[in-house]
């Protein structure tokens, strides 16, 4: 496995694969590495000959007092689980190199960008967006891997390579748990034991909202009524959204669907989780 920082270097060693006709599957990471993350590398497996892996901690898609400084880095580490699951090549550039001085072109995301997380983390998808397109600019790969635990992030990104005319097929991975069901996420390293235990008050939300739509309940209201009631019984420190949308453009629905899918983000102390479920009623 070969690790550069340099992006001039991505392309001369990706010219051999493709000219060969392989198939070459890129995985955008912020690093901290999990099981999550290392599934999209599974996937690429799946699909593709040549596996890349960009491990970028992109300053640009977090807010003011967002978490940024304390995000956990853990590259060593990172290195040796990506080697291990069989990627050929990755790619960790600084910020410096990313975004040199004088640095002012950004991407505008697309509009399914503007409600959920756009409206809460303001120039969040400006800088998803941005450092993707990089990413896919420097990296012309076939395939790209993106997991369905940042389910908005998904429809912003498939957006933008439809609308700005990226070669690159976008692929959608499940979301991975914990045995408990809680979603892997690198924040989860923020919570302590007690927080950990109450952050399960995400999942099972959804659990119960999956078996409410299952028994046959097709009002919204109604199931985001019982999810709140599941996170306030967790004691969550904060409700910061929980609604039920259109899978594809991630408008409110009126009434649960096969398409409908349960979105909600909440603060354990001051972390702040996302997590969604696909409601097949
Ligand atoms: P991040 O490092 O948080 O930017 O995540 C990099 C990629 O891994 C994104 O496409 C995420 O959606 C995906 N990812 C993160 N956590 C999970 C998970 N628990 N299951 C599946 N994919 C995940």
């Amino acid at each position: 496995m070969k690790v550069i920082s340099d992006p001039l270097e991505i392309q001369s060693l990706l010219t051999e694969p493709l000219a060969a006709g392989q198939r070459v599957g890129l995985i955008p990471t912020m690093g901290a590495l999990h099981e999550g993350h290392l599934s999209l590398l599974d996937a690429s497996q799946k699909d593709c000959e040549f596996h890349v892996v960009t491990i970028f901690l992109n300053p640009t898609q977090f807010g003011e007092g967002e978490d940024l400084e304390n995000y956990p880095r853990t590259l060593e580490s990172d290195l040796q689980l990506v080697e291990k699951r069989g990627a050929d090549l990755v790619f960790a550039p600084t910020s410096a190199t990313m975004y040199p001085t004088g640095f002012s072109t950004f991407v505008d995301p697309p509009r399914v960008a503007d409600s959920l997380e756009g409206e809460r983390r303001p120039d969040h998808f400006k800088g998803v967006c941005t450092v993707v397109a990089k990413l896919f600019h420097l990296c012309p790969a076939t395939d790209a891997y993106f997991g369905e635990k940042d389910f908005q992030q998904c429809a912003v990104i498939e957006r933008m390579v439809l609308d700005l005319n990226f070669g690159v097929t976008i692929h959608r991975c499940p979301i991975i748990r914990e045995p408990d069901g809680l979603a892997m996420s690198s924040r989860n390293q923020y919570l302590d034991g007690l927080e950990r235990e109450r952050a399960l008050g995400l999942s099972r939300s959804l659990n119960v909202a999956e078996q409410s739509v299952t028994e046959g309940t097709t009002d919204p209201a109604e199931v985001i009524e019982q999810m709140r009631q599941v996170l306030m019984d967790a004691r969550v420190d904060k409700i910061d959204y929980i609604t039920i949308v259109d899978a594809a453009t991630l408008e409110p629905v009126g009434e649960i669907t096969s398409n409908s899918v349960a979105l909600l983000a909440a603060y354990i102390g001051t972390t702040r989780l996302i997590d969604n479920r696909r409601l097949n009623s």
